[in-house]
């Protein structure tokens, strides 16, 4: 997915680059990379334990319903981004949260790289987070990574600086866009406490969240601190502990 948006942004970019997309690709990549190595240690295997304990004891609203197979994949599927979707949102409106969120706006360009681009202590919230949500509902393991892996695709089409033309209000029937999605991180705040859906666009049309960015916004893209450090490690990795908002 990663290598498909890369090829199609270059055909058809929505915004100029006013950095070379190679330094961006490095930079992001190589943040990636640091945190799969500490997720794979630290995170994922206790996550993972979790996923096959709770699904063996059959533990959760899935299992005493008797969902399975099929079922419980689209259930799963649903309701894990119905989940996202508030998390997202507390990541914006949580004080603490916002810190190691923040990182991420940090960008002021937005493209599939910045789909890589995430403070390590965001997914040390997020391993949390999806614990719960293994505990309520109880998945199959199979179920969880469907999830996982649809969560990650859909993330990366919408971060993509990508225009889609008259496809664009065809797929915001049921998802998430690309340029919704760069609403989420413009400078001006209007629209970026919105648009907090990953998959399914339903969420933020059922709880008034759902905001149009104008062609006037989506010029300027990431947060007004740190304009000119956003490719820099330093700033990136102490996002957490700066002042400010
Ligand atoms: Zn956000």
């Amino acid at each position: 997915m990663l290598a498909l948006m890369l090829l199609v942004e270059s055909f058809f970019p929505a915004r100029p680059w006013r950095v070379s997309r190679v330094k961006r690709l490095g930079f992001h990549g190589l943040v990636a990379l640091l945190n799969q190595i500490l997720m794979r240690f630290i995170f994922v295997p206790p996550l993972m334990w979790l996923a096959t304990t709770v699904h063996a004891r059959e533990w959760g609203i899935g299992p005493a319903l008797g969902a399975s197979g099929w079922v419980d994949v689209i259930v799963t599927l649903v309701l894990f981004d119905f989940f996202d979707y508030w998390m997202h949102r507390w990541n914006h409106n949580v004080p603490l949260l916002w810190r190691f969120h923040r990182t991420h706006h940090y960008d002021t360009h937005v493209d599939v790289t910045t789909t890589l681009r995430f403070h390590i202590l965001e997914f040390a919230a997020s391993t949390v987070f999806k614990a719960s949500w293994i505990l309520i509902w109880g998945p199959s393991m199979l179920a969880f990574v469907v999830f996982e892996i649809a969560i990650t695709f859909y993330a990366m089409f919408h971060h993509a600086n990508i225009r889609l033309g008259p496809l664009e209000n065809i797929i915001r029937w049921v998802h998430m866009t690309p340029r919704l999605h760069a609403a989420h991180h413009t400078v001006a705040v209007r629209t970026r406490d919105n648009n907090y859906s990953t998959i399914f666009l339903w969420w933020d049309h059922m709880f008034g969240t759902f905001a149009e960015a104008d062609d006037e916004d989506l010029k300027t893209l990431g947060l007004t601190e740190g304009r000119n450090s956003d490719l820099s490690l330093k700033w990136f990795w102490s996002a957490p502990v700066k002042l400010g908002p």
